[in-house]
């Protein structure tokens, strides 16, 4: 039969897959001559089996032949003194193949008996100790193979300790350490679960609990969050033990190889004198940071960090490792990739190929691409944060600390004051962007990552939370409530935008990432990318912004943006009212000078590089307040709300999303896509005339039909007589005209998909409700993730690739871009890096998409 089980020198070479990561980790530290106490490791293959058919058949002897040899390696009998000599206990780990922190079981100080309590008393010469570790056993195989609860136990320790009238563990006598085993032996066996005096029948016993844990709730819990295949299995490591429990020249700690909070290297970790394994976790006493080791044991911490070197040398990356020192000698347990903040990911990455121990591709695989937004602005510290109050979603990154407010006016009152506003809304609509532009944060109770509060506070680079549920904004009242907490206005709040985390007061920030380390890392990547990567960018400080994080362009600048200001909006409104055509001219002659002022700062900021112009997309009514709030203020007589009531009901629509927006809009009132036009042409033209070398392009929205591209096609070309052609585009946003592609593809210059429409229309969900049922959707497994974070590759890639494809084939010129959210997620951009010309992602997501891009052609 195949071996299953294997002693560490005699699984070189074997897989994680096979030994679990902790298994794994060992062999390859004995293998590279460190200081591990020897064991052995039972395969995931054998976990397997015996979830499969119930049994082991023969594991049993494998086991005992090997524990056979472990007996020889330390000079040590299982569960038996012998003289001077302890018996040999063990400890029974679970180790998946991958990581599973604290899921499933472990139990140490395996193999004692009453007999072994005496014998190993005697050969430590230390009565205490050998009660101490009885004790241990007793309550965690009470708990993990006789089903006991923990409490039970730490609940008669407890009341023993306030008998005794002392507080810690080390301050019990030998004789309390014994009596409270007796009360733990004679409460399992009144339980009808009594602990088997058999070291052998603790073994197999514990061995087959860990095989079990595989199967405990939390495990399976934890395995559908992190998407971990049910049928890994467990591997079991039944390793000597080794006591940090011996005295204070014994202890046992954890190290890392650098510092995972900023990825500086050098030792970093924590250490606990006169302690066995789980009392570092346990939070029972404070351990001590690793730089004391220093001062009291100078040799132990020589040696450490002489570990750390070496097992950095030997896995080519930053290990978390776990120790235990006996008596001054030092015992590895256990090693693997230690987790990172971002900011340390890109540290170490960049300062490993540095130093030559990984290559400089290596490093740009490393670091995550969607963490890097969170990287270029403060965030707050987690390590000191205190819990949040409320968690929203991530939907502009950095990290603020601000005074509450609930509208423009309360804005504008602290900011009068000189204090920071964040604001608070229900949602956000156009009419909130004087709070918006004043405040130092935005935090919503609804909506999703494309929002209006999240797109325009991306484009604003001001921190955000939106759709946090738990968060009932009441604005008239100007006062907030989450779970009973009331927030008002003035109140201190900090926000993470990064993580969608809000705190109540103000709570210590770390700081951006290093500049120089994101250079370099940059410098090693760029030269892998092939797809191109614009900026969606409405503003100039958002071109200029977007240009210095590398955008080769604008890929999506969306016009309505520019009527949301404040000082337009009337004018817009006037636009919508207009009764006649001489009231409609001069509304789209103001309209015309504001939109080629703005147009002729973002060329100017874009100079020599494309910009994409998106005409008008949203239905009129979205330039409206309110119905309710023109009913309110046309009660109390005001004529311009009564007009506006009366234009917002005939514009009413039940179903905006699908309503009359975008091409409809613009082939139905062509006056506003001329007045557009002309003002992107116009600018461009006075731009050229300055010198500069301005490069618009156009497109439309929301196309259904080639009939509908073929009339706003002629429109355009009625213009381009005057001016000069520009490129002209088309959206591919609806699911028809993905599947017209190549009908549509002979009249254009190029494609942008706009895959937020495209997966609303394709999933028929629209993101501004889904929060309501999408995240649950994930939790429960029916979605693997957020379609409208990530490109579902499956459904809405599957009509990117057809029309790509066949809008190619009818048009071989054919520029291919996507724009949307999607563009600047790591996933997305290197799902269609292969396919399309370029992404366009917000300036924020620059990096991102470009770190992406440049991963997928690695
Ligand atoms: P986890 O998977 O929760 O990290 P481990 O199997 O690593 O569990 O064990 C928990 C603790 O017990 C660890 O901190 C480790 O240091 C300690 N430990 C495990 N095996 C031994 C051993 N043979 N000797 C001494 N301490 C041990
Ligand atoms: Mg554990
Ligand atoms: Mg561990």
């Amino acid at each position: 039969m195949e071996s299953r089980v294997y002693l560490l020198s005699e699984a070189q070479g074997l897989t994680k897959d096979l030994l679990g990561g902790k298994g794994y980790g060992l062999v390859a530290m004995a293998g590279a001559g460190l200081p591990v106490p020897p064991a052995l490791v039972i395969t995931t293959e054998a976990c397997r089996t015996y979830l499969r058919t119930g049994q082991a058949v023969g594991l049993e002897e494998e086991v005992r032949r090997k524990m056979a040899a472990l007996e020889g390696l330390t000079g040590k009998r299982f569960g038996q003194g012998e003289g001077k000599s302890p018996p040999l206990l063990v400890s029974v780990r679970s180790g998946a193949p991958v990581s599973m922190p604290g899921m499933m079981d472990t139990i140490l100080n395996l193999g004692l008996t009453l007999e072994g309590v005496e014998a190993l008393a005697r050969a430590t010469e230390n009565p205490r100790f050998a009660w101490d570790t009885f004790r241990r056993l007793l309550a965690m195989y009470g708990e993990v193979v006789l089903g006991e609860k923990a409490e039970v136990f730490e609940g008669m320790l407890s009341a023993l300790k306030a008998e005794r009238g002392v507080e810690a563990d080390t301050a019990l006598s030998a004789e309390d350490l014994e009596e409270l085993s007796f009360h733990y032996l004679r409460h399992l066996e009144a339980r009808g679960t009594p602990f088997p005096m058999d070291p052998w029948a603790q073994l197999f016993a514990a061995i087959e609990a860990v095989f079990k844990s595989w199967l405990n709730p939390r495990a399976k819990t934890y395995r559908r969050i992190y998407g971990i295949p049910e049928d890994l299995g467990t591997a079991v490591v039944v390793q000597a033990m080794v006591y940090g429990n011996l005295g204070e020249d014994s202890g046992t700690g954890v190290g890392f190889t650098r510092n995972p909070a900023t990825g500086e290297k050098g030792l970093y970790g924590e250490y606990l004198r006169n302690a066995q394994g789980e009392d570092v976790v346990a939070g029972i006493r404070t351990p001590e940071p690793l730089e004391r080791l220093k001062d009291y044991a100078p040799g132990l911490y020589a040696e450490l960090l002489q570990v750390a070197e070496r097992l950095e040398r030997h896995f080519r990356d930053m290990q978390d490792f776990e120790f235990t020192a006996e008596r001054g000698r030092l015992f590895l347990l256990q090693t693997r990739s230690g987790k990172r903040t971002a900011k340390a990911a890109v540290r170490i990455a960049v300062e490993m190929a540095e130093e030559g121990l990984i290559s400089k591709e290596e490093a740009v695989l490393r670091v995550e691409a969607n963490a890097l937004p969170g990287l270029l602005k403060p965030a707050v510290d987690r390590n000191q944060a205190p819990k949040p109050l409320l968690k929203g979603l991530p939907a502009s990154p950095g990290a603020a600390t601000g005074h509450a407010v609930f509208s423009n006016e309360g804005a504008e009152r602290l900011a009068a004051q000189g204090l920071p506003p964040l604001l608070i809304r229900p949602e956000t609509t156009p009419e909130d962007i004087t709070g918006m532009y004043l405040s130092k944060g935005i935090l919503t109770a609804r909506g999703g990552l494309t929002s209006h509060a999240a797109v325009v506070a991306r484009g604003l680079g001001v921190p955000a939370v939106v759709g946090a549920e738990a968060l009932r904004v009441f604005p008239e009242e100007g006062r907030a409530l989450v779970d009973g907490v009331e927030i008002r206005e003035g109140d201190l709040l900090t926000l993470d935008g990064g993580t969608g985390e809000v705190y109540l007061g103000a709570v210590p920030l770390v700081e951006a990432a290093e500049e120089a380390l994101l250079e370099k890392l940059f410098a090693w990547a760029e030269p892998y990318r092939r797809l191109g990567v614009r900026a969606n960018a409405d503003t100039p400080l958002d071109a200029q912004r977007a240009r210095a994080f590398g955008a080769q362009g604008i890929g999506l600048c969306r016009t309505e943006h520019m009527f949301f200001q404040e000082e337009r909006l009337p004018w817009v409104r006037r636009l919508i009212l207009a009764k006649t055509p001489e009231e409609e001219e001069e509304a789209l002659e103001k309209l015309f000078a504001f939109q080629k002022d703005d147009f002729k700062a973002i060329l100017r900021a874009m100079d020599g590089l494309p910009v994409t112009v998106r005409l008008m997309d949203p239905p009129l009514h979205e330039f409206l307040p309110p119905l309710a709030e023109l009913e309110a203020r046309a009660k109390e007589g005001d004529q311009e709300a009564l007009a506006l009531l009366e234009r917002a009901k005939a514009l009413h629509e039940v179903n905006p999303m699908l309503g009359f927006r975008g091409v409809r809009l613009l082939l139905l009132r062509p006056a506003i896509f001329r007045m557009q036009l002309k003002a992107l042409l116009e600018a461009a033209q006075e731009l050229k005339e300055e010198g500069l070398d301005p490069r618009p392009e156009v497109m439309v929205p929301l196309v259904a039909d080639p009939k509908e591209v073929e009339r706003a096609r002629a429109l355009a070309e009625e213009l381009f007589q005057a001016y000069g052609p520009i490129p002209f585009g088309t959206m591919i946003e609806t699911p028809r005209a993905a599947l017209l592609a190549g009908e549509i593809a002979p009249l254009v210059d190029f494609f942008s998909f706009g895959t937020n429409d495209l997966t609303q229309m394709a999933f028929g969900l629209s993101r501004d409700d889904a929060g309501k049922f999408l995240p649950r959707y994930v939790e429960e497994g029916l979605f693997p993730f957020d379609p409208t974070e990530r490109l579902d590759e499956k459904g809405v890639g599957r009509l990117l690739r057809l029309a790509a494809e066949e809008g190619r084939r009818a048009n071989p010129r054919l520029k291919l871009g996507l724009c949307g959210e999607h563009g600047g997620e790591a996933g997305s951009v290197q799902a269609v890096a292969g396919l399309l010309d370029y992404t366009s992602a917000s300036p924020f997501r620059i990096l991102t998409a470009r770190l992406a891009a440049a991963q997928a052609g690695l």
